[in-house]
């Protein structure tokens, strides 16, 4: 068996499970959040807190795992979908009952304990915290000998509603037949399956909350780049030397680099690791129940999880990872690989099994990697066999001896460039720059808002933009090795920015969440998402909230993503908080979300909005639809409306939708925000969506007249018409709707207006999915639930416009849509591109207060690049929605124009085509775009 690690593994913190339990905030209450459940000296314990609990259970102002289960009127749909199932696909999630005194109790952590105290391994397991902290050396809490609690062991919140996470209530079983691992369709359910051990010691409870992985790449990161630097100079010293000599003389290097690592890892908090091991097709349901029952019974280490079979890559390698707390625990290891032989998952005699630290899988660190350090950190052999020779050497012994941890760390390497935005840099000479960079060239870039030749240059250490040049220059202006890609004829474009994104996590994952969301995106561009406030439960709408949305997100995403916060009656005492923590701007709705969670405005909440953050750098945004004071309608609520306000025709029909949301709904719903604008005249505000070609006069006159209001439009109201909508296909269905042809030319005509003046400044996907059942599909519809295959008697109640959820889904998409749009309008081809690249890019940046890093290719800028082939086509099918729930209406279509390579800050995140696909070792290296914002839009 090599020493590989096929896919990239996230620590087993990446699903966010473990909680930091019954905190208490100085006034008594309890803090808000998901651990409650876990702390069995509260739960059990306290009748103080007991009555406080049962009380928030009458108010049904609990949340947490429980409600995600069993409140079903908190993820009630407004839409009339009155029959919600918590179901993903034809797979039910158990439904139970949220009460405290029914449904199955957790079981006491003594049982645990004695079970554990059983065990030979236990006495190991206690001597090995003491080695941790001997080696730490560090104030991270850690067991010693001396402590009382040294095997204490507190229950964690395990699962929360993570459909691929066995939950706290389900049986190992039922979570084994729910996900059942040789099925290609638990594939939907994201990379990995997890499992946890019930019970966490409480020592690494509070040490995991000291985690930052974030620090531990980037300085990991800038640990490699100063050893490849090292290398590049005795190279460069020794010319004619064999490469064997080279890597021997960079034998004390290496030993340092990963001296260096480790030390960062255990400073980070990021100790984790695990033994992997890799069975036969055959083997893996039965190895993975065997994994997943040890796990849940707290015989093997805090977690486990199974690679999903993956429809993308056609890969046959299984991978199981049972993970260990503390890779420096070097008995705690061994403990655990002693289970696993008595588990029978591994043979004394048999091919060895490896294990690897969550430090170097996070830095990329495989087997053969170019700085040739040794990827596992044990072989089960040479544990076995106690060849002590090669342990005695090993790294892990060696951060015992030396004690390094505690040395400062490594001085930020010198970066070429200025570090600030300027114009591009003819005079540049990129064969001096001291740092490791990539290069992209290609005749066509667009570079200032116009097409021209450029060859960038990249930092893969800082992922900015070190230099652009004019020109094509060949590879030999750049130091021998230095990766280089000329992409003529195909267009170089900064990485798109979608600011309107719903990706429902955590809360509603079934609809989208952040693994296949920004999957989506990467595959069309899309280098930054801004996430919506609203459709993932809690809403983005206070702090605490905002913070369950980061941890959901960490680790998971593909591209940067930003977020929004949400404007609901009564919170305005959080909106400055919630700018503190990085929200890039607030949305509030005039009329129903569609989801009660998040409620709409009145005028009297706006003005209190626009008061409290007058002098904010922010930007507050508005689904501008109203229901005007007389009318003849009321939206969806026409369906159980008496006359007058009935529908007007059958439910099924396009245009009975289309008259049940007038383009009065949007023009009155604008003339309110506007008449408020006085309040905060330097407050940015901005109109999501903007349908209705109506509405643009008014705009229009209110910006002459100095307010600062701008309007975004979406893919489909560029490129969808309300006369082609078939009856039933309510993947048409979004709000506000998809007007007429007409109204499509209208809003084209203002974007490419002579005056250069649209009050339309940025077009978004407002990609908002759900799950197919919830689409009311017929079943010839593609995407239908249950597939095309569905007989004719399931079609009952199907194709209803009023009762279908409204969302399109097209991220990922957008680019080709518009570009093929284009076209069919014959638009001059440099000038659209360059306009793409204003709409999509630079305008929706700057929107969210990130045009000093996103949306232009510019030196001190990020490396975000889409390399667009504006010829090839593609017909729109699964293979090209990698959004979770695969409906949209542009299934079928053929779209022009192919993102064949995605860039995020000078890492290929993604390759289109049969040999392409993600970079799976390099991992979902986005990150969570939290700075707050200085500027205004
Ligand atoms: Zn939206």
């Amino acid at each position: 068996m090599p020493d590989i690690m096929p896919f990239h593994g996230i620590g087993w913190l990446a699903t966010g499970e473990v909680e930091v339990v019954s905190q208490q905030t100085p006034d008594g209450k309890l803090v808000d959040g998901t651990g409650w459940i876990s702390e069995e000296s509260d739960f059990y314990g306290s009748s103080r807190v007991k009555a406080k609990l049962e009380a928030r259970v009458k108010t049904g102002k609990k949340r947490g795992l429980e409600d995600a289960f069993a409140a079903e009127n908190a993820k009630r749909v407004k839409t009339g979908f009155r029959k919600t199932q918590r179901a993903y696909g034809n797979k039910q999630i158990p439904v139970y009952s949220s009460t405290l005194d029914s449904g199955p109790k957790l079981e006491p952590a003594a049982n645990v304990l004695d079970f554990l105290k059983s065990r030979p391994q236990v006495a190991a397991m206690q001597k090995s915290h003491v080695n941790a902290t001997q080696i730490s050396g560090l104030e991270i809490p850690r067991t010693t000998a001396e402590d009382s609690d040294a095997t204490e062991l507190v229950k964690r919140a395990i699962g929360r509603d993570r459909l691929d996470t066995r939950q706290v209530h389900e049986s190992v079983l039922d979570f084994l037949r729910r996900a059942p691992i040789a099925d290609m369709s638990t594939a939907d359910l994201g990379p990995w399956l997890w499992i946890h051990s019930p019970t966490i010691p409480k020592k690494h409870l509070e040490f995991r909350k000291n985690q930052d992985v974030d620090t531990l790449k980037e300085r990991g990161w800038q640990l490699l780049e100063a050893f490849s630097a090292k290398k590049a100079e005795i190279e460069s010293d020794n010319p004619d030397r064999a490469q064997a000599t080279i890597t021997k003389k960079m034998s004390p290097y290496r030993e340092q680099l990963e001296d260096q690592i480790l030390s960062l890892a255990v400073k980070t908090g990021t100790t984790s690791g695990k033994w992997m091991l890799f069975p036969g097709q055959d083997d893996l349901p039965r190895f993975w129940r065997v994994v997943a029952e040890a796990v849940s019974e707290g015989k093997l280490g805090p977690t486990a999880k199974v690679a999903t079979p993956d429809a993308f890559s056609g890969r046959k390698e299984t991978l199981i990872c049972i993970y260990t707390y503390d890779f420096s625990d070097e008995a705690d290891v061994r403990r655990v690989l002693d289970e696993i032989l008595d588990l029978e998952l591994c043979r004394r005699d048999g091919k060895p099994i490896w294990y690897k630290c969550d430090a170097y899988t996070h830095l990329g660190i495989e087997s053969a990697n170019t700085y040739k350090i040794r990827a596992s950190l044990y072989g089960s052999t040479e544990l076995l066999n106690g060849k002590a020779k090669s342990k005695s050497e090993g790294p892990v012994e060696r951060l015992k001896k030396r004690k390094i941890v505690n040395q400062a760390m490594p001085p930020r390497p010198f970066v070429t460039g200025t570090g600030t935005p300027h114009e591009i840099n003819g005079s540049s000479t990129p064969t001096q720059m001291a740092s490791k960079i990539t290069v992209l060239a290609s005749s066509r870039a667009v570079i200032d808002n116009k097409i021209s030749p450029a060859t960038i240059a990249i930092s893969t250490v800082t992922g900015r933009i070190t230099s652009i040049s004019p020109s094509v220059l060949p590879p030999s202006s750049f130091p021998p090795g230095t990766p280089y890609t000329d992409h003529t004829p195909h267009i170089i474009l900064p990485g798109l920015v979608d600011a309107h994104v719903h990706l429902n996590e955590p809360g509603r994952t079934e609809w989208e969440g952040f693994w296949h969301g920004t999957r989506a995106a990467a595959f069309g561009g899309v280098t930054t998402v801004v996430d919506m406030p609203l459709n993932a439960i809690p809403p983005t709408t206070t702090v605490a909230n905002f913070h369950e949305k980061i941890a959901a997100a960490r680790g998971q995403c593909w591209v940067d993503v930003g977020f929004y916060g949400g404007i609901i009656p009564g919170n305005t005492q959080h909106l400055k908080g919630l700018i503190r923590e990085g929200v890039r701007g607030f949305k509030g709705f005039l009329i129903d979300s569609g989801v009660e969670e998040f409620p709409a405005v009145s005028s009297v909440d706006i003005r209190q909005v626009f008061e409290e953050l007058a002098e904010e750098a922010t930007t507050v945004m508005f689904h501008a639809e109203m229901i005007p004071p007389i009318s003849a309608s009321v939206g969806d609520d026409v369906q159980w409306s008496l006359p007058p306000l009935e529908p007007t025709g059958p439910l099924d029909r396009y245009q009975t939708f289309l008259d049940s949301r007038p383009v009065s709904f949007e023009t009155y719903a604008i003339l309110e925000i506007l008449g408020l604008a006085h309040l905060a005249p330097h407050l940015p505000l901005h109109i999501v969506h903007l349908s209705a070609v109506e509405a643009i006069p008014m705009l229009r006159a209110a910006r002459a007249q100095g307010v600062n209001v701008t309007a975004e439009t979406c893919f489909h109201y560029l490129s969808l018409a309300a006369e082609k909508v078939q009856d039933g296909d309510t993947r048409y269905k979004c709000c506000p709707p998809v007007r007429n042809q007409a109204n499509q030319d209208g809003l084209w005509g203002e974007m490419l207006s002579a005056d250069q003046e649209s009050v339309i400044k940025t077009v978004v996907s407002d990609h908002s999915p759900c799950t197919p059942n919830l689409k009311m599909l017929p079943s010839h519809v593609p995407g239908a639930e249950g597939g095309e295959k569905a007989g004719c008697g399931a079609d009952v109640g199907k194709g209803d416009f009023f009762n279908a959820w409204g969302g399109i889904s097209s991220v990922g998409l957008g680019l080709s849509i518009l570009w093929t749009e284009a076209m069919r309008r014959q638009l001059p081809v440099e000038e659209t591109l360059s306009n793409i690249a204003m709409w999509c890019c630079q305008n929706t940046a700057k929107q969210v207060g990130l045009e000093h890093r996103k949306g232009e290719l510019k030196v001190g800028m990020d490396g975000d690049v889409a390399i667009f082939d504006d010829v090839m086509e593609f017909e729109v099918q699964r293979d090209s929605m990698l959004f979770r729930n695969k409906c949209s209406p542009y299934q079928g279509k053929t779209l022009r124009g192919v993102v064949k390579e995605t860039w995020l800050r000078g890492r290929k995140v993604h390759t289109r085509g049969s040999h392409g696909g993600f970079a799976v070792r390099a991992g979902p290296v986005g990150e969570l775009l939290l700075e707050p914002r200085t500027s205004r839009a």
